[in-house]
């Protein structure tokens, strides 16, 4: 098959996750709707309080139980050409004693990191004594680096997100709220290719300075810097998340003294990313621009966070990360300079590590846009 799904997904992957279950010394994934199940199989199941569950034992064949209605979803996702088998339960069955009998005898099993704690429970309850670890402990290793066609997916992504900035200051105007912008910028996010919306942090004046700052009612006036960090997931599953930081009128000339700097953080970590290169030196990197301006109180994050099917995931951009970059490794480069009750600032992109250095997926200038009151 060469669709763009398989390529995504490709079949291989069930194997390997095999193949990492009896490496860890596992007795089998259980793997729930989710970024989990969706890496292995392909399939987008939508979480629900009825069980759906792909178990990958180290030792025999996978399957996936799946409640009656599911079925035919099941069967028309990438999950129905694996070739697994489909263990159908109805409304009265006990879904999770099927899992159980079906794998019985195991010391520990690694759970999705997202599994519903309802379901984490009722598997113990049905499987006593059975150790339940973090399947992302298996997994991690497999999703930290993407193949070509997930950073095409990534590559896609950024594009997407990209387009809406273009879009960003034609709704900024001083008279608006964050919500009516808010909303236009949710709209654009789909237009632009995106399944789903995830977030639209529009931080107008004093509200920037909080980095997940929620759409209010706050009135944009004259002289305000606004952050707006936007993201959501394209129909490949794969997430964008970029940031920019604008200004509606002329901002204060501490606000611009203060993004002079940020931007030469931004793009000092962004050169940084390099295959053999820490998690924490490209932190550095970021923090030791701002620290030496003399704002490094102010920088109150770590710089970033790897991106995929999850828009938080491996690797993490943080001091005490010593993990090395390689390429296939894809994640945000986001520092912010935050002035409590004034203003803040922020730039992000998504960053892959190549073999030669990173290559950046969000390509929206930079520099501070003023746009008219
Ligand atoms: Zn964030
Ligand atoms: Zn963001
Ligand atoms: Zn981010």
């Amino acid at each position: 098959m060469n669709d763009v799904s398989s390529d995504l997904y490709p079949a291989i992957r069930l194997d390997r996750a095999r193949e990492a279950v009896r490496a860890a010394g596992l007795g089998a994934l259980l793997l729930t709707p989710g970024p989990d199940l969706r890496y292995v199989t392909g399939y987008d199941a939508v979480p629900l309080e009825r069980l759906t569950c792909l178990v990958v034992p180290a030792a025999g064949e996978p399957f996936l139980v799946v409640p009656r209605l599911e079925v035919a979803a099941a069967e028309h996702s990438p999950a129905g050409r694996l070739g697994v088998e489909f263990l159908a339960w109805d409304e009265t069955d006990d879904p999770y004693g099927l899992v159980a009998r079906r794998i019985p005898g195991l010391a520990a099993v690694g759970v999705a990191d997202r599994m519903w704690a309802m379901q984490s429970l009722r598997l113990r309850a049905a499987m006593p004594g059975v150790e339940q670890v973090l399947a992302g402990t298996v997994l991690g290793e497999l999703r930290i680096r993407k193949s070509a066609p997930e950073v095409a997916a990534l590559r896609e992504a950024g594009a997407a997100i990209d387009a809406v900035h273009r879009q960003v200051p034609g709704f900024l105007k001083a008279g608006r709220t964050e919500r009516e912008v808010g909303r236009d910028i949710a709209e654009a996010i789909l237009a632009a290719g995106h399944a789903t919306v995830d977030f639209v942090i529009v931080a107008s004046g004093p509200n920037g300075a909080s980095p997940h700052h929620e759409l209010s009612d706050r009135v944009v006036r004259p002289g305000d810097p606004i952050v707006v960090d936007i993201g959501g997931t394209m129909p490949s599953g794969y997430c964008s998340d970029s940031t920019r930081t604008y200004a509606v009128g002329e901002p204060p000339a501490d606000f611009l003294a203060s993004y002079e700097v940020l931007r030469r953080a931004q793009e000092a970590a962004c050169r940084a990313v390099r295959p053999g290169t820490t998690c924490e030196a490209v932190d550095a990197a970021a923090r030791q621009v701002i620290a030496d301006a003399g704002f490094g109180e102010y920088f109150i994050h770590r710089t970033g966070h790897g991106i995929g099917l999850e828009t938080h995931e491996d690797p993490y951009i943080v001091a005490g990360n010593t993990r090395r970059l390689e390429p296939g490794m894809a994640f945000s480069v986001e520092p912010g300079v935050y002035l409590s009750g004034r203003h803040g600032a922020r730039i992000e992109d998504i960053v892959v590590c190549t073999e030669s250095g990173g290559e950046r997926l969000n390509n929206r200038p930079r520099d501070l846009v003023v746009v008219d009151a």
